[in-house]
């Protein structure tokens, strides 16, 4: 059961999953539930593990709360929820995407796409102009949309999207996951679906993969379809992931506060250093795309920011190898701050050589910043 709630977020999450008189909610492993001697359900709500559980639909309903939605759907990993929605749609629907998004999304689109004959066309969704072109001309079932974006930090009008695609019969998508429910809740700018990887800041601590989707029309075709999908194809999350998830949500509000706030002082410090070419961070006055940020994103612009070392890959690479702060992996949104040099996992996608990606965290941002500077010598 999902309800939107007046509630600030802080509460919201503090309070994650207690009911009653558990504070800390239960969790229950088992896959498979029993029935009385009339063989009716003892709990009519559990019936088998890939049909729920408590435990998940506790996490479910906080995560509804902190996205003003009607109802949420979790999912063992971003990509799952990602691929359950575009499982949804019929053979030779048409699907408008962001170009420059996370490389595992486009990557799984580019393929899933030309499997099922659904035509994607992909289009920098940051130019307002292009895109309102590409949705007009195509009309598509569903455009997707990523903001800020990975690794770039583009940001996309939401507001504008939702009402160029619904005027041209389709739905929007917005995969949140760099603004988190806590800093931006894209269904109240008219987005039809919310997707997160919660396995970034929502989970927080970088030991669950999840996905999340939300939205404010439980009722629409393509939501049905989506959770039938999780249902029949096995998309679950298993018990204790969700429970972990639920824990770390309760610090979600004051991670994601001090995690912007480090970021903008870390990206204000490098913006004009001399070793340093650009800084991508939205919340800088100058990024491209700093008034839409500012309008559609409250407290904050986020964890994940890249810079574009003065040099070649060797040069970024030689300050990505002496940061000591900064752990050397993947990922983004936990407590601790990580580093990524991207080009050498993707070097056929256009990411620039001489790009650092970083996730900031929850350390003192003079050590960050101290620790940024040794490490450009
Ligand atoms: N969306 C964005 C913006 C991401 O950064 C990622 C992962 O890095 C995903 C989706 C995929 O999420 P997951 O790794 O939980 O499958």
């Amino acid at each position: 059961m999902t309800r939107k709630n007046d509630l600030h977020p802080a509460t919201i999450a503090a309070h994650g999953g207690s009911i009653g008189d558990d504070i800390v909610p239960k969790i229950a492993m088992a896959t498979t539930y029993g029935r009385d001697t009339d063989y009716a359900l003892f709990d009519p709500a559990n019936i088998y593990g890939r049909d729920n559980s408590d435990i998940t639909r506790q996490c479910e309903d906080v995560l509804a709360q902190l996205e003003k939605a009607d109802a949420a759907l979790l999912f063992p990993s971003g990509m799952a929820a990602i691929a359950a929605i575009f499982r949804a749609l019929p053979s030779g629907a048409t699907v408008v995407a962001q170009s420059g998004i996370y490389w595992g999304t486009t990557k799984w689109l580019r393929d899933f796409c030309s499997r099922r004959t659904v035509t994607l066309i992909e289009v920098d969704a940051a130019d307002t102009a292009q895109l309102g072109a590409a949705i007009s001309t195509h009309k598509p079932q569903i455009t997707f949309i990523e903001t800020p974006s990975n690794p770039w930090l583009k940001t996309v009008d939401i507001a504008q999207t939702a009402a160029l695609t619904h005027a041209a019969g389709g739905l929007l998508v917005v995969d949140s996951t760099a603004a988190t429910p806590i800093l931006s809740q894209p269904l109240t700018l008219g987005a039809d679906i919310v997707m997160h990887s919660a396995t970034k800041a929502i989970n927080g601590h970088s030991d669950v993969l999840s996905g999340v989707l939300a939205t404010n029309a439980p009722n629409a075709p393509i939501w049905h379809a989506i959770a039938v999908d999780r249902h029949d194809a096995g998309a679950v999350i298993n018990p204790f992931a969700a429970w972990l998830l639920l824990r770390g949500m309760r610090t979600l509000p004051l991670r994601v506060e001090r995690m912007s706030a480090t970021a903008l002082a870390f990206a204000t410090h490098f913006a004009a250093h001399q070793k340093i070419e650009t800084v991508y961070y939205p919340g800088l006055p100058n990024h491209a795309g700093h008034a839409v940020a500012a309008q559609q994103m409250t407290g904050g612009f986020g964890c994940l920011l890249s810079v574009l070392v003065r040099g070649d890959a060797a040069d970024a690479l030689r300050v990505a190898g002496r940061l000591q702060l900064f752990a050397r992996a993947t990922s983004l949104g936990g407590v601790e701050s990580l580093v990524e040099h991207r080009h050498t996992i993707e070097p056929h996608t256009g990411i620039p050589p001489n790009l650092l990606r970083l996730s900031i965290g929850i350390e003192h941002a003079g050590d960050l910043i101290a620790d940024m500077e040794q490490a450009l010598g």
